[in-house]
Parts: C-alpha cells; sequence; structure tokens
C-alpha cells in the first residue's frame, strides 16, 4: 500500500467509514478519456472529487495516489495518469457525499457533468475551482475533520 505520511490520531480516524474530498491539480488544459463520460475537457486549476467509503478510508485514499491500478471508477481514469498529481485530500465523518458535493458546488466555479455521480441526483461529484485559494476557502467552510497533504513523493510506480 502506498504510504502516506500521517499521526496516529489521523491514522485512527481514517479506519473507518467518510467522505472525503480529494483535490485533484491540473497545470494546463488538457482532454481526457473518461470511460463512458468519453473525452472531456479539463481546465487549469483545481478540482475536487467527492467520494465516501464504508470501511478503511485510509486504503481507498492510498488507491487514489497510486498510479497503477485497475481503472474501475471515473476518477481512476484521472488518477491513473501520471500528470494529474492529487496534492491533498480531507475527510468528513459525519456527512453525506452528496450534501459536501452540493455545498462545494455552490461556491465553485464549474463542473464535471455525471462525474462520479451515476448512483446519486447530484449532477456531479467532480468540482472545478480556478485557483486553490477558492478551493481551500470552499472545503474549510465546511470543517473537514481531517485534512492530509499527499507529497508527490508518495505516488507509487
Ligand atoms: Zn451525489
Amino acid at each position: 500500500m502506498t504510504s502516506i505520511p500521517m499521526t496516529s490520531e489521523e491514522l485512527s480516524q481514517l479506519l473507518g467509514s467518510g467522505v472525503y474530498a480529494l483535490t485533484l491539480v491540473f497545470n494546463h488544459e488538457e482532454m481526457i478519456p473518461v470511460g463512458s463520460l468519453g473525452c472531456l475537457p479539463f481546465r487549469k486549476g483545481c478540482y475536487v472529487y467527492v467520494g465516501s467509503a464504508r470501511a478503511n478510508l485510509r486504503k481507498r485514499v492510498a488507491r487514489h495516489v497510486a498510479s497503477t491500478k485497475t481503472v474501475r471508477w471515473h476518477i481512476d481514469y484521472l488518477t491513473a495518469r501520471r500528470e494529474v498529481t492529487p496534492t491533498s485530500v480531507v475527510v468528513w465523518l459525519s456527512r453525506t457525499e452528496c450534501e459536501v458535493a452540493t455545498i462545494l458546488k455552490k461556491t465553485s466555479d464549474g463542473s464535471v457533468p455525471h462525474f462520479g455521480s451515476s448512483d446519486c441526483r447530484c449532477g456531479s461529484h467532480l468540482i472545478y475551482f480556478a485557483s486553490s485559494a477558492r478551493r481551500l476557502e470552499a472545503i474549510c467552510a465546511i470543517s473537514p475533520d481531517v485534512s492530509l497533504a499527499l507529497p508527490s513523493g508518495t505516488r507509487g510506480a
């Protein structure tokens, strides 16, 4: 498993279930094929993916960080690419995935339609922020329980 530096308290909070937001940074515009959604345009800036794990959040986060994996979900099409870097993850222990996605979308600069939201009515679980500052402000407004930086050096080969 890809190792991510964290304190023992953070680790204990990530052993169970929860909702998380993974930030991916795009340094330039790019067209990326995302399975059934087709080839999608991504802008320069930050994309925040909102997901949830029923158990072992730590394992889920490690899966997102690893660049080698079997592509199963929409998000895997992005995180499997070396040029797409997950930079941080925040976790809420008592919110729902759709609630977080809906709140973030309100203060965002857009979203990718149908991404990660095949099973719900949100419209999207991949939210776009033109700048890191706007992203941080939107996430902090929902008070995450855990916040972790993901150093690029932790990416699995
Ligand atoms: Zn949803």
